[in-house]
């Protein structure tokens, strides 16, 4: 058994880089920008108009105005704008020549003899002049980022219809187990329905991975190991949960070893999830995850999301808060370290909440993170601050 940190820099020193692929800017929301993104523009790329009113010249505020056009969006003016002119003209169309202000509609009026005056008291410019946001060949977006929602705003501004983002690592998901059942399925006597694999699928596509169910494997040796096969060849990084404990037919790490898997641990000193398997393959990582659900979702957020992450280039960090204790929390054993499901109280302290073991799925949802004890300790002091990592 090695420790949780040991586990992790494994982990983390096996990181196979999945590469790169272009696809089009509007389908990269968070996905990892591989490449400097810059400008082929100024932005914006003329002196605009931020408001619609009457472009002028500052100094001819005080007189009545001239107006020699209408100046629409999307259209070039035509007219200079001389002594006592003006031109009508609406929000984003270029400023004429000759203007260096642009009056509000409403602090103007059109007299009856068709001309301009000025009816305020103070105006501002109301330009926003040509790059003054972003020159040509300005860098806009770095790589390592993951892909939001205003960053396809500036692709989109810039041009840039195809980005470089990194390949989604293809995530194959087995569960083992006689006992499972699919979730369509009323489960008989001695059966369960299978909730890892699809708790681990959405757990890949939240981590930015590729999701790939490859079923229930019987407790079977030749069943699995030809599932597995498929598996290791077909992906980046294969989970396989269940049959990885002490039992008689927890034969996977046998198989995983037949399989041509280099066993870099089969246990490690966390509570739950202590049967963790970890092993590299030709092409393909590998975990061996512990069939309880609850283990599995901990381990696989824990180690298995920053591995994916770095898979991409993304230095992925958890949200993580610092709160007090509601209560003293005492555990008996402290040889693993101990991950505890919280929730955040109305008056903002973390509470464990009520947790029955590995098994006891329905504890997730509500909540809100996880804490965890390191080794050797055995107690939380109530008032004691502790660190909730977000789920
Ligand atoms: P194992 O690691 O195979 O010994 O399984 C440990 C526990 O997790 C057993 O109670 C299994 O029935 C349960 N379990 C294993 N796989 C799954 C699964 N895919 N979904 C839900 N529970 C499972
Ligand atoms: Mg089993």
């Amino acid at each position: 058994m090695i420790a949780f940190e040991e586990a992790y820099r494994i982990v983390m020193n096996s990181v196979v880089s999945t590469g790169t692929e272009k696809i089009r800017f509007e389908d990269s929301l968070n996905r990892i920008l591989r490449e400097e993104v810059r400008s082929d523009t100024d932005m914006p790329p003329f002196d605009k108009a931020t408001v619609d009113g009457f472009a002028i010249r500052k100094q001819d505020i005080e007189n009545e105005l001239e107006i020699v056009e209408t100046i629409p969006a999307g259209s070039v003016p035509r007219k200079h704008i001389g002594k006592n002119q003006c031109s009508r003209i609406m929000t984003g169309a270029p400023v004429p020549e000759g203007a260096d202000c642009v009056l509000m509609v409403e602090d103007t009026i059109v007299l009856p003899s068709g001309r301009l005056k000025f009816r305020g008291t103070f105006t501002k410019e109301n330009i926003a002049f040509r790059a003054e946001d972003v020159r040509k060949g300005d860098a806009v977006l770095e790589p390592g980022r993951k892909i939001k929602p205003q960053d396809i705003a500036v692709m989109a501004s810039v041009g840039h219809t195809r980005v470089e983002v990194s390949r989604k690592p293809v995530t194959g998901i087995i569960s083992s187990g006689s006992e499972l059942v699919e979730p369509g399925e009323l489960p008989g006597l001695s059966q369960i329905r299978n909730s890892n694999s699809y708790q681990l699928m959405a757990q890949a596509e939240r981590a930015g991975a590729d999701g790939k169910y490859y079923g229930i494997a019987r407790d079977d040796e030749e069943a699995t190991y030809s599932v597995l096969l498929r598996a290791l060849a077909e992906c980046d990084l294969v989970l396989i949960s269940g049959g990885v404990s002490m039992g008689d037919f927890d034969f996977v790490p046998k198989v995983l070893e037949r399989a041509g898997v280099r066993l870099l641990f089969t246990r490690v000193a966390v509570q739950p999830g202590k049967p963790t398997t970890f092993g590299v393959h030709e092409k393909a990582l590998l975990f061996g995850l512990p069939g309880n659900p609850v283990s599995s979702f901990m381990i696989f957020e824990l180690i298995t999301r920053p591995l994916i992450s770095r898979m991409m280039g993304f230095d992925w960090t958890p949200r993580q808060i610092s709160l007090p204790m509601k209560s003293t929390f005492t555990r008996r054993f402290s040889e693993r370290m101990s991950l505890i499901p919280v929730i955040i109280t109305e008056d903002g302290m973390a509470q464990a909440v009520d947790y029955h073991g590995s098994a006891h799925i329905t504890a997730l949802p509500h909540s809100y993170g996880i804490i965890s004890l390191p080794a050797g300790v055995t107690r939380v002091e109530k008032g004691e601050k502790v660190i909730v990592r977000q789920i």
